[in-house]
């Protein structure tokens, strides 16, 4: 397993493995790793015959006051791990070099960054697509492989590729879960025993809600209500909880084709994001 750190070393291999044939699959990562991660990359190396993971803690993707200076890291434990998932390239871009003095170039969408997490983390989503697409001109992947927890961003790199006309298939993967349900995130470290059993009030709600869609419920209003009151009872601060479209993210009243129920929440100092896929019945 190669480690890099410049985004010419790795194009360079990248190229050379395209040049003699094979296809070139990508997982972008923040790294702190755990098994919803390493899922991606266990699905990336079905899809290609080389696999490149970046880990870049992206300071432009975190607003003042976020958590960037404090994101758990551990590179060496990491690196294990990719060694052993049997990863070809590590790619570690070095911020200075990313956005270097006199940096003033972005990504920005329209509309999509205007719901949902968009709204408490103004700039989140620029930050996102913007590296997403350093990292794309890095790696050149013909496949790229993001996690279904992380839903709107998902949505928004699907939006960006076929906007700009990147040569990438992304492919979802769904949730990888802990045992109870919660869903695993790096910043799952930061919870105390106590709000970590509390926190798995998010999926409990979410589930509260597939099941009553499964069973007929229509009422987008109303279950979004339930949820909140949900994850409230937990004593989590809930930031929404909201059923949209799966596609455009915009608000859905009626609950008449298949929908995502979507939540966010402070447990102590700690946000947490999860979300489900809603199925009426009979549709
Ligand atoms: P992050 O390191 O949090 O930026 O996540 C890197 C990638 O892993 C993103 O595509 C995430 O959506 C994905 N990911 C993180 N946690 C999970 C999980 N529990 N299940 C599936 N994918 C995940």
């Amino acid at each position: 397993m190669d480690v890099l750190r410049e985004a010419a070393q790795v194009r360079a291999a990248t190229r050379q493995w395209r040049a003699s044939g094979a296809r070139i699959a990508f997982v972008p990562t923040m790294g702190y790793l755990h098994e919803g991660h390493l899922a991606l990359v266990r699905r990336a190396r079905q899809l290609a015959e080389h696999t490149v993971v970046s880990i870049f803690v992206n300071p432009t993707q975190f607003g003042p006051g976020e958590d960037f200076e404090r994101y758990p890291r551990d590179e060496a434990r990491d690196l294990a791990l990719l060694e052993r998932e049997g990863v070809d390239v590590v790619y570690l871009p070095d911020a200075g070099s990313s956005y270097p003095a006199g940096y003033e170039t972005w990504v920005v969408l329209e509309r999509l960054p205007g719901h949902l997490c968009g709204l408490s983390r103004p700039g989140h989503f620029r930050g996102v697509a913007t590296v997403c697409t350093k990292l794309f001109h890095a790696v050149e992947p013909d496949v790229a492989v993001f996690g279904e927890k992380d839903y709107q961003q998902l949505a928004i790199i699907r939006r960006m590729v076929r906007d700009l006309d990147f040569p990438i298939d992304i492919v979802g993967h769904p949730i990888v879960r802990e045992p109870d349900g919660l869903a695993m995130s790096s910043r799952n470290a930061y919870l105390s025993a106590d709000e970590r059993k509390r926190a798995t009030a998010l999926y409990a709600a979410l589930c509260e809600a597939r099941d009553a869609v499964a069973q007929g419920a229509v009422d987008a209003a109303q279950l979004c209500r339930a949820m909140a009151d949900r994850i409230a009872a937990s004593g989590g601060r809930v930031d929404y909880a909201s059923i949209v479209d799966p596609d455009t993210l915009d608000d859905l009243q009626h609950i008449d084709r298949p929908a995502r129920a979507l939540v966010a929440a402070w447990y102590g100092t700690t946000r947490l994001i999860d979300n489900i896929a809603l199925q009426p019945p009979n549709i």
